[in-house]
């Protein structure tokens, strides 16, 4: 599954409220399907179903009852078969474990046995298991089931360890067509015939959450890829927009092709949009589901956001045919090498397709993206246990996904990307279209490298938080030595002074000096010391390639040496992982943000757009939470004079030879200076620009357009308010759509907060965006008390939207904005009386950001007046 937001673009974060932890969900193991028939007859315009099962299970051992999962079903007739005896089996539910207990009167024989069970269910909307979603006049059923919910379309065994075959078939109405995992072999008129049948090839084996269904009136595109037909869908009058996407799908699926050893093996790809969809999109085997705002755009209409978003989400649900539907976790406390894999595995084709994108630079940010979470106490290690439903949607989190991908590139760094390609292919073949668990893959990888991975990979997958290492660099003897410390990092500054006992093995590599020796080396130890080249060198640099994962934090001397040089001596992502640490020293009380704004210093003529926008971001909360209302006018002044000479040299407008790279750096310009650095100029020059585009004058380049309309709508009115909400509403390409619509957050007069605020309980704010909605008024200082206090009031009408999967989390995480101790305390309070069980150790990651920010608050605010005195 691919999240929604981008964990780098908010904090995430609460915690066990000592919830009644379900004691273990499992099914017993003596049962085991092989294959599942399942036809459907889909009344959409009564939103329900009914189902007619037939399931091969194999029995361990004589039996009268089978447990399978079932929610929401309702059970009409269930009878076993085993050998030629047919037995009526009565149902048992148990509601809490999401389970039916089927009892037969007479023992059933060890061996082959077949279920029949005829059902009902409902098409809920809760976009989850086979749900509905609407758009205009038109109904499309649809189906969502990773994690556990494939339990609500069908009784099952609904583990990803019991892989099966499925036959589907789907009685649909005349004007309608169906997708699945696999593809039509027949379409025939249903009996009575109002209704048609379409019937899919049988699937390989495959697990229960992956089944795929989809019914409405779609219209796609075709392509293919060596000899693989590519489809792209959406509901009908949309597939065109997916051009951009095809086009992509195609080439990515070439350099899987050539990537893993197994080609691709399931026939034909479909990739449908749908528009309502929880998560950002769903592996499901050969049928990808996506949401429409991540898949179809108008391609006149692209921004480089939009397009990168696209092909990344495509090459993280293409990397999953093999990671996840091939091979399996076994359980989902190994969910990582579903996820980690794919958000690792994404990154590849698109290095490959297009190197203009600086994808390293985007991984370097997931780093840190993981490295900040993993910094709380509220942290959890990468393979951890879960049992039930909640606690399974909450291992989907920035640890499962980022400090997954982080860790394995830390490998394939360290083991060189040949070695590493050889150990994933060695892993895929062993276990295909079965489960594996963390143990088989770096058993696999050791074997493939004949390096201790089985050593390496453990402290890190199996202990949370993750290490500081704490460098020096001497002069002996006319040779460098350098010192190398680690313990594990901690935000908060008096967990950091009791040393936990946590150590690691790490993959360390050195870039030193500016003649550019270095290498690579493995610490083990709590302090070793390595030795480099015959001449002394005044700075070291301990994540060459910025590929590791830990903090580093070097003496002031280093520091100084260091710091001048920054743009010829490091590369893009080595600039980003520099500042990244530093920042997460400042937060955690090892050194003053003078340190911090300093160093930013030699960011102002950075080029990079990534690298540009992280540091500029501390700007941005050094500015709200760091100035005091007397000194803030000079900060913004500051911000000013480090970057209006880069900006008048990249300039507001855009050229038709930019590139990508100098729009978006152009982009991050102007919202920095139009809004933390509250430039009157770039203010206004934004109000004209978007004026005139709304008035039918020059379109805005889709890559600044997010800026410019953001910082219009801060310094805007009612009038532009009005306009900027008729411009959501009307828009048809889903990305200028959302540009507007999020733009709502940004005005600051409470009127006008309070219309955007209300729009939220309309119809016309989907469920699935609603999460995301509050999120971005969280996320700004003069929305935000009023964003807390209006979904207190309207919880109950705002619970049913936020609390599907991501968005209960994303709504907590983002209330990680607050820096005061009695909002603190109302949170807590607040979740305490009305709790999301799938965002309860997010709340405690909320709760301890809010905690270290009070704190930072009160040990800097003094420190930036100092600074701005000199
Ligand atoms: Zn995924």
């Amino acid at each position: 599954m691919r999240w929604l937001i981008h964990f780098g673009s908010l904090a995430a974060g609460v915690v066990a409220l000592g919830a009644a932890h379900v004691s273990a969900q499992r099914l017993p193991a003596d049962v085991t399907p092989s294959h599942y028939d399942l036809s459907f007859d889909v009344d959409l315009a009564n939103a329900r179903f009914t189902g007619t099962e037939t399931i091969r299970v194999d029995l361990a051992q004589p039996a009268r009852a089978i447990v399978l999962n079932a929610a929401e079903i309702t059970f009409r007739e269930v009878t076993i078969e085993s050998g030629s005896t047919r037995q009526t089996a009565t149902v048992a539910l148990n509601d809490a474990r999401q389970t039916a207990t089927l009892t037969v009167p007479r023992q059933l024989p060890g061996g082959p046995a077949q279920i029949h069970i005829t059902y009902g269910g409902i098409l809920n909307d809760k976009l989850r298991g086979f749900y509905l979603s609407t758009e205009s006049n038109q109904r499309i059923a649809v189906t969502q089931l990773e994690a556990t919910d494939a339990r609500r379309a069908f009784p099952s065994f609904d583990e990803p360890s019991f892989k099966a075959t499925f036959d589907i078939s789907l009685t649909i109405d005349a004007r309608d067509s169906a997708i699945s995992n696999g593809r039509v072999i027949s379409d025939t008129p249903a009996a009575g015939g109002a209704k048609h049948v379409v019937k899919f090839s049988t699937t390989p084996k495959m697990s229960s959450y992956l089944v795929a269904m989809a019914v409405g009136r779609f219209s796609c595109i075709e392509g293919s890829a060596e000899s693989t037909p590519i489809r792209i869908c959406g509901i009908e009058g949309k597939g065109e927009m997916g051009r951009i996407a095809l086009d992509m799908a195609q080439q990515i699926l070439k350099f899987y092709n050539t990537y893993f050893a197994i080609k691709y093996p399931y026939g034909k790809l479909d990739v449908l949009a749908v528009p309502d969809f929880a998560a950002g999109a769903m592996e499901n085997t050969a049928a990808i589901f996506y949401r429409e705002r991540d898949l179809l755009v108008d391609s006149k209409d692209a921004s480089l956001t939009v397009r990168k978003r696209i092909a990344s989400v495509l090459a993280h649900e293409m990397a999953h045919q093999w990671f996840g539907d091939l091979v399996t976790m076994k359980w989902w406390d190994d969910v990582w090498l579903n996820e980690g894999f794919a958000n690792w595995m994404e990154s590849r084709p698109l290095a490959a397709i297009r190197p203009d994108w600086n994808v390293a630079v985007d991984e370097a940010l997931d780093n840190q993206a993981a490295l900040g979470l993993d910094a709380l106490k509220t942290t959890h290690a990468v393979h951890a246990p879960v049992e039930t439903p909640a606690e399974i949607d909450e291992a989907f989190d920035a640890i499962t996904y980022q400090k997954g991908a982080s860790v394995l590139r830390m490998i394939e760094n360290y083991l060189g990307p040949d070695t590493f390609r050889a150990g994933v292919n060695t892993y895929l073949r062993a276990h295909a279209y079965g489960n594996a668990t963390s143990q088989d893959f770096w058993s696999a990888m050791a074997e493939a490298s004949g390096k201790p991975v089985e050593r390496i990979m453990p402290t890190f997958i199996n202990q949370p938080g993750a290490p500081l290492l704490e460098v020096s660099v001497s002069c002996i003897n006319n040779r460098s030595q350098i010192d190398i410390s680690q313990q594990r990092f901690f935000l908060d500054p008096s967990l950091m002074q009791t040393r936990s006992a946590e150590r690691w093995q790490i993959p360390v590599c050195i870039k030193a000096g500016s003649s550019g020796a270095g290498g690579c080396d493995l610490i083990a130890d709590n302090k070793q010391t390595l030795s480099l080249g015959n001449s002394c060198v005044p700075w070291a640099f301990a994540n060459a390639g910025a590929q590791g994962y830990y903090r580093t934090a070097y003496s002031p001397e280093m520091l100084r040496a260091l710091a001048p040089r920054i743009q010829e001596a490091l590369t893009p992502p080595e600039r980003l992982s520099l500042s990244g640490d530093e920042w997460a020293l400042v937060r955690a009380g090892r050194h003053s943000v003078i340190d911090y704004l300093t160093l930013a210093a030699g960011y102002a003529t950075e080029h990079t757009d990534g690298v540009l926008s992280t540091v500029v971001d501390k700007f941005e909360y050094i500015d709200e939470y760091l100035t005091t209302p007397e000194n803030r006018p000079r900060f913004q002044r500051f911000v000013r004079s480090l970057f209006v000479p880069l900006f008048q040299e990249i300039g507001f407008t855009s050229t038709a030879v930019d590139s990508d790279e100098r729009r978006a750096l152009r982009a991050t310009l102007i919202h920095t200076l139009g809004v933390t650095g509250e430039d009157p100029e770039v203010a206004a020059s934004a109000r004209t620009a978007l004026d005139r585009a709304l008035g039918g004058g020059p379109a805005l380049d889709p890559t600044l357009a997010h800026s410019i309309i953001e910082v219009a709508a801060r310094h805007g009115d009612a009038a532009l308010f009005d306009t900027i909400l008729a411009s959501a509403e009307r828009s048809t390409s889903g990305d200028e759509k959302y540009r507007y619509l999020y733009a709502l957050a940004q005005f600051t007069d409470p009127a006008l907060i309070n219309r955007a605020l209300a729009y939220s309980l309309t119809p016309k704010l989907r469920s699935q965006d609603t999460a995301s909605f509050f999120a971005r008024f969280l996320h700004e200082e003069a929305a935000r008390p009023r964003a807390w206090a209006f979904m207190k009031e309207h919880w109950a009408q705002l619970e049913p939207k936020i609390a599907i999967f991501g968005g209960d989390t994303t709504v907590t995480s983002a209330l990680g904005s607050f820096c005061d101790a009695a909002t603190r305390e109302d949170i807590r309070a607040f979740f305490g009386q009305h709790p999301l069980p799938s965002a309860s150790r997010t709340l405690s990651q909320t709760l301890e950001r809010i905690d270290n920010c009070v704190a930072l608050r009160a040990s800097q605010t003094s420190k930036v007046s100092e600074f701005l005195q000199r």
